[in-house]
């Protein structure tokens, strides 16, 4: 990009909305796993949606292409630009005003970029909940969980990004914006346009502002670490919970053995809540709005009946915030404990709920024949049918040679994933990490059709080029 053509940008949007510098772009490049190398001419910071249409106008016209970022916390690298250093990274950060929240209606309007944390600060503010709640939450922004259809902690109870989302406002890939700042829980005319954004990934537009969905705040919640010695009682533990308690279960989390292990072993001040070791642990959380609905007893007396039935060998009841926080942070702390572990392989992929002991269990036969020693450490959220199939190098194993095998994992995981109705995405979406599995597993028909909508919204193909297809 010439300077001539630096000089326009800056001009669209003042000195502040433009990043050149090298070292000023880097933190916009460096993606979080490292897996992606990309550069950009440039870094706009739009400051509204204005500046947003006015940039994607002006990009449109000279057929250069956009990727958008959000907090930069995606994990397929689908806010990295390409190598070739000719796109623009547009990022959301300045887009960071709440616009209203109303109660009553239990909706808020944001820009895109509000970090998801100040979002669930200001829904608790005005007494009310806004349930996407995910480890990354105090970077991610509101614009990218809505461009990733973001899972998280809570999508047994209250659904993905998606279902919390009323209304979109978004600049086309020609620089029009699309107001669709709806209010409304019923609207239907016709398609329903908002669901093509949510989870494109950027490729389809730039998501400007959002309403959001809120809920009742929780005024009671009750948390428990289970320890358990099959797999298949998580299935009976979940059906039980949601039966005994008048379906409160907001969260259910599957930590194994060797996660505990990682945990305590690498993340400072994690403990295990037990004295003895188990196979298989899960993080079960219960809320309601109601102060006085006895939630603490249900989950006594359902923890009670599972150890009788020995689904459960023992569990332990958070008393306070402080333990609550000091349980989570055990299922958190798994992903950093197996970067500082070493090399490890990702899968990202869900089966039906009722599938996941056998498929943890088929899997895992299927890996360790194929990578003798490998150590699989399965978890997440298994309430909902999510499990981040993570395998961690051998003990004394060679880590850049075990990353050398990621596709050939993948293949073996991936194809059981398929045999079993799953997706080879469950929550992190496709971004060019996955663009191969997707044109492997989607059926012709359906890859066809998206095809089609690209085209439709982006003939040019400048929206975050490279990306999902
Ligand atoms: C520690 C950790 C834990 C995580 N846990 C979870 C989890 O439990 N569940 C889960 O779903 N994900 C999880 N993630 C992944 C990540 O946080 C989510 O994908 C998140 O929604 C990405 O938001 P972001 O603002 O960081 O988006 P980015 O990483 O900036 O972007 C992600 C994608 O969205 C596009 N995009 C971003 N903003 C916009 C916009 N305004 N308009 C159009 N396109 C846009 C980008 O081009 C890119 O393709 C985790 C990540 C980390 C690091």
């Amino acid at each position: 990009m010439t300077d001539s053509l630096i000089a326009e940008i800056t001009t669209l949007l003042g000195p502040a909305g433009v990043i050149t510098d090298a070292a000023d772009m880097a933190p916009y490049l460096a993606e979080e796993r490292g897996l992606y190398h990309g550069r950009a001419r440039l870094v706009a910071r739009p400051a509204d949606t204005a500046q947003v249409a006015a940039v994607v106008a002006w990009c449109a016209e000279r057929k250069i292409g956009i990727v958008p970022q959000g907090g930069n916390t995606g994990l397929c690298g689908g806010a990295a630009p390409d190598e070739s250093g000719e796109q623009i990274l547009l990022s959301l950060s300045r887009l960071n005003r709440i616009r209203a929240i109303d109660p009553v209606n239990f909706t808020m309007a944001v820009e895109a970029g509000v970090v998801l944390q100040t979002i669930q600060t200001a829904a608790e503010d005005a007494g009310c909940l806004f349930p996407l709640s995910l480890a990354a939450e105090g970077s991610c922004q509101i614009g990218g969980n809505i461009a990733t259809n973001a899972g998280g902690t809570g999508v047994l109870r209250y659904g993905n990004a998606r279902d919390l989302v009323l209304g979109l406002e978004a600049v086309l890939p020609d620089g029009q914006v699309w107001d669709g700042m709806r209010l409304l829980r019923k609207d239907n005319t016709g398609y329903d346009l908002k669901h093509l954004f949510i989870g494109s990934e950027g490729t389809l537009g730039i998501i400007t502002a959002a309403v959001l969905k809120l809920y009742p705040r929780p005024l009671d919640i009750q948390t428990a670490f289970c320890a358990l010695t099959e797999l298949d009682a998580v299935l009976a533990l979940l059906s039980r919970a949601r039966a005994a308690t008048g379906d409160q279960v907001t969260a259910l989390e599957l930590v194994p053995a060797i996660g505990l292990d990682l945990a305590r072993r690498h993340m400072p001040g994690i403990t295990d809540p037990f004295d003895q070791p188990y196979p298989w642990y899960v993080l079960i959380e219960l809320s309601t709005s109601r102060a006085d609905a006895g939630l603490r007893d249900s989950l006594e007396t359902l923890l009670g009946e599972a150890v009788e039935a020995g689904e459960v060998m023992d569990a332990v009841i958070a008393g306070s915030i402080e333990q609550r926080r000091a349980l989570w942070r055990i299922r958190e702390s798994i992903p950093e404990a197996q970067k500082r572990e070493g090399a490890s392989i990702k899968h990202d992929v869900s089966v039906p709920t009722a599938s996941v002991p056998a498929f943890i269990a088929a899997a895992g036969t299927a890996v360790a024949a194929a990578y003798p020693g490998v150590r699989i450490v399965p978890f997440g959220h298994v309430g909902d049918g999510n499990i981040h199939f993570n395998l961690q190098v051998p003990v004394d194993a060679d880590g850049p040679a075990f990353l050398g095998e990621w596709e050939r994992l993948n293949r073996v995981v991936h194809d059981i994933v398929a045999s079993m109705n799953g997706s080879i995405s469950a929550e992190h979406g496709i971004g060019q990490l996955k663009r191969g599995e997707l044109a492997r597993y989607k059926a012709p028909l359906e890859l066809e059709l998206m095809r089609r909508i690209k085209s439709a919204f982006d003939p040019a193909g400048l929206m975050n080029p490279g990306k999902i297809l």
